[in-house]
This record gives C-alpha cells, structure tokens and sequence, in this order.
C-alpha cells in the first residue's frame, strides 16, 4: 500500500456526526489537487462528479463521518458529561482519551469509578455510557472560555502499523474515505455518470446518503463501508462475518439492505474473471449507506456494497488490512468500469 500518510491523516482529522467540516475541507483539498470538480448539498454531503459515456449514473457512498459524542453538560468541578453520537460499546471507553472541539481543541481523559471501590455487584455490571465523565484537568471558568455544551468529542488515537495490518481511530469509515478518493483519482472515462458521495451522519442513522440519494437518483448504488471481522480467539467460522487479508467483501445482506441479487451475482463475476479475491458477507446487525442507495431514490436503484474487513469495530483500535485496502480499490473500479457489459434484465 502506498499512500500510508494519507490514510493516517484522514483518520486523524475529525468528523463526529453532524459536525463534518474539517473532514470536508480535508477531502477537498485532496479532489482539487486532481482537478476534480465537486458541489456540497443542504446537509454538508460532499458530490464529486465523474462524467460517463453513457446517460445512466452510478452513486458510490463512503460516509465520512465517525462516531463521537456531543458535550451534555460541566459541572461545577469542570468535569465534562456527553451524549453518544453513534453506537459505542460503552467498555471500550475506559481510560481513552479524547478531543473535545471548541473554539480550541482541549484534550481530556474518560474517567469511571476506580475499580478499588467498586462493590462486588458493581464489578459484575457491565459499564453504562452514563458512568463516565471527562476529566480535562482544567476548572469550570478556564474550560468555558474553550469549550461549551453542543461541541462535538472525538476519540483520540494514532494510526500505526501492525505488520501487515493498520490500526487506529475512525478507520470505520475513513478506509473508505481513502479508497473512495483513490478511486476518483484513477478513474477516467467510465461507462456511466459516477457520483463519488462522501456523505454526513450515517451513523446516527443513514441521514446523508438518504438526501443525496434523493438528489441523484441514481440507476446503481454501491455502498462502501466497513464491516466485522471477528477473526479472532474465541469466535466460531459462522460468527465470524468476514475475515482480515481474504480481501472486500461482497456485500449480499445486513439488517436493512437485500442487495440487489442482480448486483451480487456482477460482482461475484467480477471477482472471477479479474482474479480478486472477495469474501461474501452477511451483516446480521449494523447498516450502511445501501439502503439509502437502494431505497431513498424515486423507483429504487441497483445497489449493493463492498465491505472492508474491520477487526475491533467502533472501538479506537480498529484494524484493517493493506492488501485488502488495495484489493477494495481495484475491485470497485473494476465494478465501475464493466457494468454496461453486463445483462441487467434479469
Ligand atoms: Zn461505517
């Protein structure tokens, strides 16, 4: 893979749901060095335009948001407690560090009951959102000189690597971001109009992809998320969804979205006849930008999604794979570049 520093920088800059500019600006930085053109709709999705031969379009979604929290309330002792923006697993919570986005950026730990005074019953709960506060170790009066309630939080972590795996924050779904904009780079002349979306709050519900799918109306979706890889001790073969290094996963259903059976059976083709190996995925809960795709659009499209293995999902040490980062690009251009060769009516 070659681009390392260009992933950990779009994984360092910060999107809680709602609150996108600074990962926005970032990516436009990144389309126009290409001299690429681009338009932003009410919600703040960011539209790149690939100009097809032909009068079909083809919307591909990666949203650029991460999940984060949003400042409830500082008390008087200047501790700081939050709402979630997105599903956090609330264990992995503890002892994190995190950025709270002011007019400046103050930095905080998430602090809990010590485990020393924890009664016996307490140990055996598992933790609450509602436990933890932030401890930024400044007073109420410096603090509301910097921060306020409404501010976005996000977790704080530097990308490494990890033999042939990277691990950090927000790879959920700033892989994505990534593969998206190597896509926009490579791609020249496709058969149809593509619509590259990096789009807003998808997870606090899908809200971005629903408005620009409603603006483009597309004829084929492709979604591009994240999904688990729970390759790891302790998991059965059919718990495991997908598996890290086996490559992108075709997306065949998660718990809002049937892809189009159509759509599933291109890709597989695909897969054969380039020689990229895929993994098939079934996502029993979690959703993505697909069903927006298929469904949020005058008459539906043909949608489907390719899926980045993830290991340690929605924690601040999310895993992926080089080879597959690589393999998710080539795969969806491929996908993008055949699909007037194929039979749709049937
Ligand atoms: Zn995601």
């Amino acid at each position: 893979m070659k681009n390392i520093e260009l992933l950990s920088k779009i994984c360092s800059v910060a999107g809680a749901p709602g609150h996108e500019k600074k990962i926005r600006d970032f990516i436009i930085g990144e389309i126009k060095k290409e001299g690429l053109g681009y338009t932003l709709d009410n919600l703040g999705n960011l539209i790149v335009k690939i100009k097809g031969k032909k009068e079909k379009s083809i919307m591909v979604a990666a949203h650029m948001d991460e999940i984060g929290f949003i400042v409830k309330h500082i008390d008087e002792k200047g501790f700081v407690f939050f709402h979630p923006l997105g599903g956090f697993d609330p264990k992995t919570l503890t002892s994190q560090r995190v950025v709270i986005h002011g007019t400046h950026d103050v930095l905080g730990v998430m602090g809990s009951k010590p485990i020393h005074i924890m009664s016996a019953e307490d140990r055996k709960k598992t933790p609450k959102i509602e436990d933890y506060f932030i401890d930024t170790g400044l007073k109420k009066e410096e603090l509301e000189k910097k921060i306020s309630v409404g501010d976005p939080i996000t977790r704080y972590s530097e990308l490494i690597e990890l033999g042939q795996n990277i691990n950090g924050k927000s790879l959920d779904n700033r892989a994505s971001v990534y593969v998206l904009l190597q896509l926009l780079k490579k791609i020249k002349q496709p058969p149809y109009d593509i619509y590259g979306v990096f789009t807003v709050q998808e997870e606090v519900g899908l809200r971005g992809a629903s408005a620009a799918s409603l603006l483009i109306n597309p004829d084929f979706g492709f979604g591009l998320d994240t999904t688990i890889a729970f390759d790891t001790p302790g998991s059965a073969k059919k718990d495991q969804v997908s598996q890290l290094g086996n490559g992108p996963c075709i997306k065949i259903m998660d718990s809002q979205t049937i892809c189009d059976y159509r759509m599933v059976n291109y890709m597989k083709e695909i897969s054969k006849v380039k020689k990229i190996k895929t993994q098939l995925e079934i996502l029993p809960a979690g959703a993505t930008d697909t069903s927006p795709l298929q469904r949020m659009n005058s008459g539906g499209s043909i949608a489907g999604a390719i899926s980045i293995p993830t290991r340690h999902i929605h924690q601040t040490i999310e895993m992926v794979n080089k080879s597959d980062l690589s393999n998710t690009i080539l795969f969806l251009y491929e996908c993008l570049m055949e699909i007037d060769t194929y039979d749709w009516s049937h």
